[in-house]
């Protein structure tokens, strides 16, 4: 593997940063680096992802084949052997899901679903919709439970109602059949209990609110009482759903899409007994297809793989071993990784970043033009109000209470699963622990968690390319210092606005500011939706407007913060690999967003992710800074930059 992180050598500079900064930054990395067979898409952040796997590997195989020292090497052994042992899986075929195929091959009636309901989704199978537990949005301190919409398997509601995705879902239908038929249904039964699965799925999804749409956090707040939600959704029977979560005596829930709701409480009751029973034994199949026998991940792969993504070839099987532990125990793998690989200087020094971001981020606020004395108070007041989390939580999970077992890889899922999932439904009403994490320790990547007005940056993110203690600072605030303003900025993008201080989803803005923040997001959404990503696909302006807010946002303060730090510490200029400090500092945040995707990937991301695609993450912040003709005036042979974006920043 190469050296990751920024470099030189990554650079064309026979294009002209004028012309196309995106290649001229990394064109030599895009030429050279092709996405392997098992991949769909390369970049930064995948770099990193593959070094850690290998840490993560080294960890899981030394607990799967030590003796554990503690309770928690033991849970990350076992939970792996039982993952590795192939040749148990090809054995046991369909048998440690029979008996949660039992329960649904026994249900006498439809009147009997909403508890079966609840059962499958405390182990994972989401049937029809879901239900988690987070703070109440608008009452931030406790914890409340959201029942949402869903119920559907391909990645968006577009695949079951786009024309373009005609062909797609024929193949849908073919892999459902297929998996109906490893599982030892007759052809002819396969074909019709595919084509049901279809038609319900179908029916979802047109009743689905869109992405855009589920981007308006008031509108998917709608708070009911158990009264008032047994009354609306008589026959959906969610009070006995509630109580198969183990939600026995809540007060209240919130519904995300009411009229979701209204359709199931008509859909459900009429639906065809064995129709429903074609769709509950699919979504076990589905869900668990990567934990049975080989045929059935193949056939997964197959489609979700090769046909949605274009994925050439399965990620081997340790990998795939990895993440689910990663997901499923985290806090787990994460307090062995972080013994090795988080040290007291990278905190250090981290906590020093985030401090000159969030300063320099309070200057730029105090000289906005467009915003009133009064409103600008507030958001300093906020700024200064975000909670930082780096590295790993105070307090790891304590997970004595979980047991798992070597040779059963499905009852670990399920046990694991409801580990959480039972955790989570018995805090429903009670305090928010706010040292809690929603990411692991080994993640590559962070967060902003507008209702808890904090930023989250696991240690994960801590190495090269995003942070390296031996790179000068236009590096490090270009790649850190950046993804660290960005996430400060999700408090004051298009929906983290909408929340408080403290986390609640309650006004603060003067509404003559909140116009012209409205009018000057519009802008943004209009940009980034007239960016091409393939002859006749744009970017959803819409979809990404929070995350290209972010984005804006990030480079400037982190340019200013690079600044700061500079002359704080008497920097004198000099070049490095012929470049000046501000030089580096644009190159090295186009850098961090060189990558490649696979067309399918591509359509796919369009869709469904809240983030531009990675060349525009690169390109347009850093060629809308203010600062850039400038800085770049004298490496270029022309006179201005090529293609000319207004300038559209909030921050
Ligand atoms: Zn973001």
């Amino acid at each position: 593997m190469d050296k990751i992180g920024f470099s030189v050598k990554n650079m064309d500079r026979s294009v002209d940063p004028f012309g196309d900064f995106y290649s001229y930054s990394s064109g030599s990395w895009l030429k050279t680096h092709d996405i392997p067979k098992e991949k769909t898409r390369i970049g930064s952040f995948d770099e990193l992802y593959e070094a850690n796997m290998l840490i993560l590997k080294d960890i899981a195989e030394k607990c799967a084949n030590g003796k554990p020292d503690s309770h928690t090497e033991r849970l990350v052994g076992d939970f792996y052997s039982s993952y590795m042992n192939e040749n148990l899986a090809e054995r046991l075929k369909f048998k440690p899901v029979m008996p949660i195929m039992k329960k649904i091959r026994d249900m006498e009636s439809i009147e009997k679903i909403p508890s079966l309901l609840g059962e499958l989704a405390r182990i994972g199978v989401n049937a029809f919709f879901s239900s988690y537990v987070t703070s109440d949005i608008k009452n931030s301190e406790i914890y409340a439970l959201y029942t949402w919409q869903g119920g559907t398997s391909l990645p968006d509601r577009d695949y079951y109602l786009n024309p373009k995705f005609a062909e797609l879902r024929k193949e849908y239908v073919k892999h459902i059949k297929s998996v109906f038929t490893l599982y030892g249904s007759k052809p002819s039964y396969a074909m019709a209990d595919a084509k049901a699965v279809m038609d319900i799925e179908t029916e979802l999804a047109k009743v689905q609110r869109t992405n855009v749409e589920l981007r308006d956090d008031r509108k998917n707040y709608n708070k009911m009482t158990i009264k008032q939600i047994s009354s609306r959704y008589k026959k959906l029977g969610l009070e006995e759903y509630y109580k198969a979560l183990g939600a026995k005596s809540i007060s209240y829930a919130i519904i995300g899409q009411p009229e979701f709701f209204d359709k199931l409480e008509k859909m459900i009751p009429e639906l065809e007994l064995n129709k429903a029973k074609a769709y509950l034994t699919w979504l076990v199949l589905h869900t668990y297809s990567g934990l049975l026998h080989k045929a059935v991940y193949n056939e997964y792969f197959g489609f979700f793989g090769r046909k949605i993504s274009g994925q050439k070839s399965p990620r081997p099987r340790w990998k795939r071993g990895v993440s689910l532990i990663d997901y499923m125990i985290g806090e787990a793998l994460g307090a062995l990784y972080v013994k090795q690989n988080f040290d007291a200087k990278t905190k250090r020094k981290a906590d020093e970043l985030v401090a000159n971001v969030r300063s320099s981020f309070a200057e730029r606020i105090k000289k906005i033009d467009w915003m009133s004395e009064q409103t600008k108070k507030k958001a300093l007041d906020k700024l200064a109000s975000i909670n930082q989390k780096i590295g790993y939580p105070k307090k790891f999970r304590d997970y004595s209470k979980l047991l798992l077992k070597r040779d059963d890889l499905v009852r670990n899922f399920q046990m694991a699963y409801a580990f959480e999932f039972d955790r989570d439904i018995s805090r429903i009403g009670k305090p928010v622990d706010r040292n809690e994490w929603g990411m692991t320790p080994p993640t590559v990547n962070a967060y902003y968690n507008p209702s808890l007005n904090e930023i989250v940056f696991p240690a994960g993110i801590f190495q090269p390319p995003f942070f390296d203690a031996n790179k000068d600072d236009a590096v490090n605030y270009a790649c850190i210092g950046g993804v660290i303003g960005h996430e400060m900025t999700h408090g004051f993008d298009d929906q983290g606005s909408r929340y408080d201080k403290k986390g609640n989803l309650k006004g603060w803005w003067r509404k003559t500011d909140e116009n012209k923040f409205k009018s000057k997001a519009e802008k943004v959404a209009r940009l980034y939706g007239s960016l091409e990503v393939m002859p006749g696909l744009k970017v959803n302006g819409k979809l990404t407007l929070g995350e290209n807010i972010a984005d804006l946002g990030g480079i400037n303060i982190a340019f200013d913060a690079l600044k700061m730090a500079l002359k704080k510490s008497g920097y004198k200029e000099k070049l490095i690999d012929g470049f000046t400090q501000e030089q580096r500092f644009f190159i090295a945040w186009a850098q961090m967003y060189k990558g490649k995707a696979r067309p399918e990937e591509s359509k796919r991301l369009v869709l469904i992710d809240p983030h531009s695609p990675e060349k525009f993450r690169g390109l347009i912040p850093a060629i809308t800074h203010e600062s850039f003709q400038k800085e770049f005036k004298e490496l270029s042979k022309k006179r201005t930059i090529a293609t000319k974006h207004d300038n559209v920043n909030l921050w």
